[in-house]
């Protein structure tokens, strides 16, 4: 009954591939693949975003919870970063099942819990392979805003890679939603809070910073998270794709129009020591694929693409680690 899942092309990057990151008598460099996706919370996508051109039964649990799991196995990641997760206890049980193990963290005052016959608050969750990395350190953070919590958060693992040995962090969140100029300053501040924790516990080691910024690259957040003096951080898309980033990570039409934008984003330590090479990315449906309608569809489970990135992690070397 349900269409087929929409196709997705993947493409390398240009200029050093693999081989050329090791030399012939090192091992070659670890690599792992990381997916980073807003799901759209069940509680928030069947009635509160008012997505008119869905198909009622695209929205319905029983067809979403399928396409979800569905969409992460098939590009079999290494580490799932997620936000919008009001289903964390099903995610965590059948990727448990297939080798990951996952923490999720709330948002304290989840728009979910006003929402009739919700599963409880949405938050971010991050699952991780236990056969590829054993796990050194987890923390979690309630965003701060001129020094005062605000209702997003974000998800912070340390991981070491079994085979060669090398650690990394990676970090997760959701930025508060909506326009306008006061929310772009606030989302700003949210960066600079995430730059503080980021530092906080990452040792100099090699890092991923990646979520659903609810912010277009124009946005001051963007040059605060790209252009810090203290930590210098790619975005994986861009990289792959010349320098630009992709036209929309979402796309979908409410009652009040359509909205289309780049606002999700895999940011990755480009420089030094702690140099993370980025090897290729999925690139989104494309507007004929995605159809007059849409997303979320009968095709696709939410209103944000899957980003899926490849990364080799550097050389170890006596100053690296
Ligand atoms: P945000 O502004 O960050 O938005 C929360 C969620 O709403 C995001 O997941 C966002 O998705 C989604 N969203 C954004 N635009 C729309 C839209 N046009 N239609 C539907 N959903 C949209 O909110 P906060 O986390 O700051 O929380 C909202 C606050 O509102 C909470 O503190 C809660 O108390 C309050 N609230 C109260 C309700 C009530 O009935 N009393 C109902 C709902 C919220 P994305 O990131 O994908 O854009
Ligand atoms: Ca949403």
């Amino acid at each position: 009954k349900l269409p087929p899942q929409l196709q997705r092309h993947y493409r390398h990057t240009p200029g050093p591939s693999l081989s050329s990151l090791h030399t012939s008598t090192a091992p070659p460099a670890a690599t792992f693949r990381l997916m980073q996706w807003n799901v759209l919370a069940q509680a928030l996508g069947a009635h509160a975003d008012n997505f008119v051109m869905c198909p009622k039964e695209a929205l319905c649990w029983d067809t979403r919870r399928f396409r979800i799991l569905e969409e992460i196995l098939v590009h079999q990641p290494d580490i799932v970063c997620l936000q919008e997760v009001d289903h964390f206890s099903l995610l965590e049980r059948v990727l448990g099942s297939q080798g990951y193990e996952g923490f999720f963290v709330p948002k304290p005052d989840s728009p979910c819990i006003y929402v009739p016959e919700n599963s409880g608050p949405d938050g971010c969750a991050l699952f991780y392979r236990t056969a590829k990395f054993k796990l050194i350190e987890q923390h979690s953070r309630i965003l701060e805003v001129w020094r005062v919590q605000s209702n997003q958060v974000a998800l912070l693992v340390t991981l070491r890679e079994r085979q060669s040995q090398r650690e990394f962090t990676v970090l997760t969140t959701h930025l508060k939603a909506k326009q306008g100029a006061l929310l772009a300053s606030l989302r700003n501040e949210q960066g600079k809070d995430l730059l503080e924790f980021l530092e906080q516990h990452r040792g100099g080691r090699p890092a991923v910073l990646c979520g659903d910024l609810n912010a277009e690259p124009s946005e001051p957040v963007y040059a605060t998270l790209t252009q810090a003096p203290s930590l210098a951080l790619s975005s994986a898309y861009a990289t792959v794709n010349n320098g630009e980033e992709p036209p929309y990570s979402t796309w979908k039409i409410r009652g009040n129009g359509e909205s289309k934008h780049n606002i999700d984003y895999v940011l990755y330590t480009s420089e030094g020591s702690s140099v993370l090479q980025v090897l290729g990315s999925l690139d989104h449906p494309s507007e004929e694929a995605l159809g007059p309608g849409r997303a979320p569809s009968l095709a696709y489970p939410s209103d944000h693409f899957s980003l899926v990135c490849d990364f080799a992690l550097p050389e170890l070397s006596d100053d690296a680690q």
